[in-house]
C-alpha cells in the first residue's frame, strides 16, 4: 500500500514468539522506517510489545551481521564475506551431495530451537520437512500431546471468559502482553488470578492469589492438586482415559504415593493453598 512518500507492506514479526503479531512496516527506498502494529489482527489488536517496536533499531544495529560469512578452511578462525548466491549455492550443493551418496533426504537433519514455536522456526521446519530430513529435536508442545492429547491450544482471546485463570510460572505481564490484555478483560467480569511462581513478579502482583511454591516442587504440588480432584471427583474420566498416556498409572500414584501433608510442607505453600487450588480446578 502506497502512503505518501513511502509504502506500507503487511507482515509478521519475525520476533519468533508464539503471539506472531501482524505489523505494517513503513518502508522507503528498501529501507525500513518504522513498524506498526495492525489494528486488523485479532488477537494483538494493533499493538506490539516493547521488541517489536524496537524491530528497525534491531534490524540496523551496528552489531548484527547483513551478510554470510564463509569461515575457511573450517575452525580456522578466518573468516570472509560471500554473496547471498554463494552462500544459497553451497548449501543447496551439500544437499544434494547427500542425497546422491544415500538417494535420500534422511541424513538431512535440523536442529531447532526449544522453546516457542515462534514463526520463523515453523518456516525451517516445514523447509526441511518438505525435504524429508529428520526433524532432530525435541518439537515444543510434546508434552501438551502426551498430556492432553493434542497440541492445539484454545484460542487465546477466549482466556477473556474464563471464571478462573491459573498463570503457573509464566509471567505475561512482562513477557506477554497481548495475553494479559485478555487476562484483564477476564478479570473486568471478576474472574479470579491465581498466580503460582517462586518468585514474586509483575503478574503475581496483579493476582487476587499468589502461591509461591519452593523452587523445583511444582510437579508435587500439581500431583497433590490432582489427588484432591480425583478423592473428591471433580475429573472426567473417560476424558482423561481417551486423551491422555498413561492415566491409571498416575491416579494411582496420586493416590497412593502423594501426601497432602507432606506437599503441603515441601513446596512450602501448606494444604490450604493447595485445597483452595484445587477448588479453582474443580
Ligand atoms: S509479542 Fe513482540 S516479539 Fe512477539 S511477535 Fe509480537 S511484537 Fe513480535
Amino acid at each position: 500500500m502506497e502512503k505518501g512518500d513511502h509504502q506500507i507492506f503487511r507482515n509478521t514479526c519475525p520476533g519468533n514468539c508464539y503471539s506472531a503479531c501482524s505489523i505494517l512496516s513503513h518502508v522507503k527506498k528498501g529501507k525500513l522506517l518504522k513498524v506498526e502494529g495492525d489494528p486488523n489482527h485479532g488477537y494483538t489488536l494493533g499493538r506490539l510489545c516493547a521488541q517489536g517496536y524496537a524491530l528497525t533499531r534491531k534490524d540496523y544495529h551496528r552489531d548484527r551481521l547483513p551478510f554470510p560469512m564463509l569461515q575457511s578452511p573450517r575452525g580456522s578462525g578466518r573468516w570472509s564475506r560471500i554473496s547471498w548466491d554463494e552462500a544459497l549455492s553451497i548449501i543447496a550443493e551439500k544437499i544434494l551431495s547427500l542425497n546422491r551418496s544415500f538417494n535420500n533426504n534422511q541424513s538431512l537433519g535440523l536442529i531447532r530451537g526449544a522453546g516457542n514455536k515462534g514463526f520463523m522456526q515453523k518456516i525451517a521446519e516445514d523447509f526441511f520437512e518438505s525435504l524429508g530430513a529428520r526433524i532432530l529435536s525435541e518439537r515444543t508442545g510434546s508434552d501438551a500431546r502426551l498430556g492432553t492429547g493434542r497440541l492445539e491450544m484454545p484460542e487465546p482471546e477466549n482466556m477473556a471468559k474464563a471464571k478462573h485463570i491459573v498463570i503457573w510460572g509464566v509471567n505475561p505481564a512482562v513477557n506477554g502482553v497481548h495475553q494479559m490484555f485478555f487476562i484483564n478483560r477476564a478479570r473486568d467480569f471478576s474472574a479470579k488470578l491465581i498466580v503460582i511462581d517462586p518468585v514474586f513478579t509483575p503478574t503475581a502482583a496483579q493476582g487476587d492469589i499468589y502461591i509461591q511454591v519452593k523452587p523445583g516442587t511444582d510437579r508435587l504440588l500439581a500431583m497433590a492438586v490432582a489427588k484432591l480432584l480425583v478423592e473428591e471427583g471433580n475429573i472426567d474420566e473417560d476424558f482423561l482415559l481417551q486423551n491422555t498416556e498413561g492415566w491409571p498409572e498416575y491416579k494411582h500414584y496420586v493416590t497412593e504415593q502423594v501426601s497432602l501433608e507432606e506437599a503441603g510442607r515441601l513446596t512450602g505453600v501448606g494444604t490450604k493453598a493447595i485445597r483452595e487450588l484445587a477448588r479453582y480446578y474443580s
